[in-house]
C-alpha cells in the first residue's frame, strides 16, 4: 500500500512563522510525492474553547488563506474540515470505549497541555478525550505517515494501540497503524526567547504581517544581553536573532560565518537585526500578498475547503461502516 500523509491545524487563529517553519513548509514539499490530507481540526479547536461561539468558525478561512497563500496546492493536497464529517466523530465515539480514563490521564502529551492551559479542576472531557479523537482522524484518512515533533510522539503511540485492538476485537485488518514523520526542527521561539512562538500566547509573527510589524519585531529581538558594545564577543546560544537566521536564512554557510565573527566580537546587533529584517522581509511580502488577495474572497476559501471535504467524505465513511460492521451494527 502506498504512504500516505495526515496533517492538520487547530484554526484558533491565522498562522504564524513556526508554523511555516515547523509544517507549512513540509506539506508544500510533500504534496508532490505523498497523497496527503490537512485537516482543519475546527472540534479540536473547541476542545479548550468550548464556549467560545466563534473561535473555530472565524478562524477557518484565515488558515486556509495561509494554506493556499504558503503554496499548499488544493488539487495535491485534500484540505477538508472535522466537523464537516460525521464518521470522525462516529469513530471518536466507539474508540472511546476501548481507551480507559486513566490511560489518558497519563498521556504524556495530554498531561503537559492540561499543565500549560491551567485549566484548574474543570478539565473539559473533550480536551481529556482529544488523542482519541486525533485516534479516529489518523484512522478515518487511512495514513500511514504523521508528520510530528517529538512532543507527539505519544499521540501517535495511543493511536497505534487503538488500532491494534480493534484490529485484535476483528480478527483481521480494519485500521492500518502510523508511522511519525518526524521533523528535526525544534520550536521556534517568540521574539522574546521565554516561550515558543504560540497563536494562544499572542507572542507570533503572523504570516500576513506587514512590513512595519516584522520591522518592530525583529528590533525588540532578545539576543546577547551581556553583549553591549560591538567590540565585545557575543553569544550565539539562545540569541534568538541566530535561532531565526539558522531557521530562516537561505545560505547557512554566510550564518555560519556571521556565528564566529559574532562570537569573536566586532559584529553589533544592529548589523544581524538588519540582515534577519531583509530576510524575512522577502519571506512573507509574497505569502501576504498572495494571503491578501485571497481573504478577500472568503467564499472562494469555503468553496475550495467544501471540495475538499466532499473527497474525504467518501473514505472516512468507509472506515467508521468497517468499524460499525465489526460491532454488527449496519443493520
Ligand atoms: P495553539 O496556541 O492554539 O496551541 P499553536 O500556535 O501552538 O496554537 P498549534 O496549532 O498547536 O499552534 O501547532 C500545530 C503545529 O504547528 C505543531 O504541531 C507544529 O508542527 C507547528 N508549530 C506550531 N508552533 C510552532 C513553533 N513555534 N515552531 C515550530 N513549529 C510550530
Ligand atoms: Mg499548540
Amino acid at each position: 500500500m502506498q504512504d500516505s500523509i495526515l496533517t492538520g491545524d487547530r484554526p484558533t487563529g491565522a498562522l504564524h512563522l513556526g508554523h511555516f517553519i515547523g509544517s507549512l513548509k513540509q506539506r508544500v514539499a510533500l504534496q508532490e510525492q505523498y497523497p496527503q490530507t490537512v485537516l482543519i481540526a475546527d472540534m479540536q479547536a473547541l476542545t479548550d474553547n468550548g464556549t467560545d461561539l466563534k473561535k473555530a468558525s472565524q478562524n477557518i478561512v484565515e488558515v486556509m488563506a495561509d494554506y493556499l497563500a504558503v503554496g499548499i496546492d488544493p488539487t495535491k493536497t485534500t484540505i477538508c474540515q472535522q466537523s464537516a464529517l460525521p464518521a470522525l466523530a462516529e469513530l471518536t465515539m466507539f474508540y472511546a470505549n476501548l481507551v480507559s480514563v486513566s490511560r489518558l490521564e497519563r498521556n504524556p502529551t495530554v498531561k503537559a497541555e492540561i499543565a500549560s492551559k491551567q485549566f484548574g479542576d474543570s478539565i473539559p472531557a473533550g480536551f481529556l478525550t482529544y488523542p482519541i479523537s486525533q485516534a479516529a482522524d489518523i484512522t478515518a484518512f487511512k495514513a500511514t505517515l504523521v508528520p510530528v515533533g517529538d512532543d507527539q510522539l505519544p499521540m501517535l503511540e495511543q493511536t497505534n494501540e487503538i488500532v491494534r485492538k480493534v484490529n485484535r476485537l476483528a480478527n483481521k485488518q480494519i485500521l492500518v497503524e502510523c508511522k511519525p514523520l518526524l521533523s528535526n526542527i525544534s520550536r521556534l521561539p517568540s521574539v522574546d526567547g521565554k516561550n515558543k512562538m504560540s497563536k494562544s500566547l499572542g507572542n507570533t509573527i503572523m504570516l500576513g504581517s506587514d512590513e512595519d510589524s516584522i520591522r518592530k519585531a525583529v528590533k525588540s529581538m532578545y539576543t546577547d544581553p551581556n553583549h553591549l558594545r560591538v567590540a565585545d564577543p557575543g553569544q550565539v546560544e539562545g540569541n534568538v536573532v541566530f535561532t531565526y537566521l539558522d531557521a530562516f536564512y537561505p545560505d547557512q554557510s554566510y550564518v555560519n560565518e556571521l556565528k564566529e565573527h559574532y562570537k569573536a566580537g566586532g559584529l553589533g546587533d544592529t548589523k544581524i537585526k538588519g540582515i534577519l529584517e531583509e530576510c524575512l522581509q522577502e519571506l512573507i511580502r509574497p505569502i501576504r500578498e498572495e494571503r491578501q488577495k485571497l481573504i478577500a474572497d472568503p467564499q472562494y476559501l469555503i468553496s475550495v475547503l467544501k471540495a475538499g471535504t466532499e473527497k474525504a467524505r467518501k473514505v472516512t465513511d468507509e472506515v467508521a461502516v468497517a468499524v460499525k460492521n465489526m460491532y454488527g451494527l449496519m443493520l
